[in-house]
C-alpha cells in the first residue's frame, strides 16, 4: 500500500514566482484509488501534475508532496519516476526510427537502479504479457514511436508504457484537445485493465465523458488553482449536466 499526499501545495512558474498557479491544493491518493480532477481550462490542473512529477518549468512555493511519508520535493524528476510516480501522456511526440519495443526497453532500463539489468528474455516476457493483457497486437511493437500514429495508437503506446513501468501512482493528464471516441475508449480500457490494488491514479480531464468509461472513486473540481469541490462519480455527472457556472456562483455566494 502506497500513499501520495499533496499538502497545501502552491506552484508558480519557475521564472516568475510572484503569482501562484496552484493555490493551496491538498489531496491524498492511496493505492487502489482513482481520483479524477476536472475543471475549466487554465485552472492549473496540468501545472499540478507536472509539479508533482518535478517538471523544471515549475517551482513549488509552498506546501509539500509526500510519497509514503517522505517528501519528494528534493528529488529530481527521474528519481521521482524511479520512486514510482509516472506522468503519463508527456513523452516526446515522435521518435522516428526507434521501435516501440526499443523505446519501452530504454524507458524501463532508465527506471531500474544502477547495476540492475534487464535481459532481453525477461524484457520480452514482460512486454508480451502486458500486451496480451491490453489486447495489443504483437506487430505493434515494431512500429516507430508515434510515427504516423493515429490518436488511438498514440494512446495505446502510452498505456503500454504505463503497464510496463508498473508505477505506484499514475498521473494522467488528458489533453484538452480533440480526443476521438476511439482514443478515449483505448485510454479507458487501458486504465480499467491497469487499475487495481497496486496502482493509484490521478486522472485529469476536461471531458466528463471519459468518466463514463473510467468510473472514478473520487472527483475533484479545480478552479482558480484550488480544489473547490470534491465528491464521487455523481459530481462528474452533475458537472456534465450543469457545467461549471454553478460552482462559480457557489463560490461567489460563499465569499
Ligand atoms: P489547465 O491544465 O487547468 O488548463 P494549466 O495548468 O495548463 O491549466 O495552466 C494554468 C495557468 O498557468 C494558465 O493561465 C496557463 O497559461 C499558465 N501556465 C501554465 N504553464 C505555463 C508555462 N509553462 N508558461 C506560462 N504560463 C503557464
Ligand atoms: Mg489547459
Ligand atoms: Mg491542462
Amino acid at each position: 500500500m502506497h500513499i501520495l499526499e499533496i499538502r497545501d501545495l502552491y506552484v508558480a512558474l519557475a521564472d516568475s514566482q510572484d503569482k501562484p498557479i496552484v493555490n493551496g491544493v491538498t489531496l491524498t491518493i492511496k493505492s487502489g484509488e482513482v481520483h479524477a480532477i476536472m475543471g475549466p481550462n487554465g485552472t492549473g490542473k496540468s501545472t499540478l501534475s507536472k509539479a508533482v512529477a518535478g517538471h523544471p518549468d515549475y517551482a513549488i512555493t509552498g506546501g509539500d508532496v509526500l510519497l509514503d511519508g517522505r517528501s519528494i520535493l528534493e528529488m529530481e524528476p527521474d528519481e521521482r519516476a524511479r520512486a514510482g510516480i509516472f506522468l503519463a501522456f508527456q513523452y516526446p511526440s515522435e521518435v522516428p526510427g526507434v521501435s516501440i519495443a526499443n523505446f519501452l526497453r530504454a524507458a524501463l532500463q532508465a527506471r531500474l537502479s544502477e547495476g540492475e539489468d534487464l535481459d532481453a528474455t525477461a524484457y520480452y516476457k514482460r512486454l508480451y504479457s502486458k500486451m496480451d493483457m491490453l489486447k495489443i497486437d504483437r506487430k505493434f511493437t515494431s512500429r516507430a514511436v508515434n510515427e504516423g500514429f493515429s490518436g488511438g495508437e498514440k494512446k495505446r503506446c502510452e498505456i503500454l508504457q504505463m503497464a510496463m513501468l508498473e508505477p505506484a501512482f499514475a498521473l494522467m493528464d488528458e489533453t484538452d484537445s480533440g480526443l476521438d471516441i476511439d482514443a478515449l475508449k483505448i485510454v479507458a480500457e487501458g486504465v480499467n485493465q491497469l487499475r487495481g490494488p497496486n496502482l493509484g491514479v490521478l486522472l485529469i480531464t476536461h471531458y466528463q465523458r471519459l468518466l463514463n468509461h473510467i468510473i472514478p472513486d473520487y472527483v475533484h473540481v479545480m478552479y482558480d488553482g484550488r480544489i473547490v469541490k470534491s465528491g464521487d462519480k455523481d459530481l462528474a455527472l452533475e458537472l456534465e449536466a450543469k457545467g461549471y457556472d454553478w460552482i462559480k456562483q457557489e463560490l461567489a455566494a460563499a465569499s
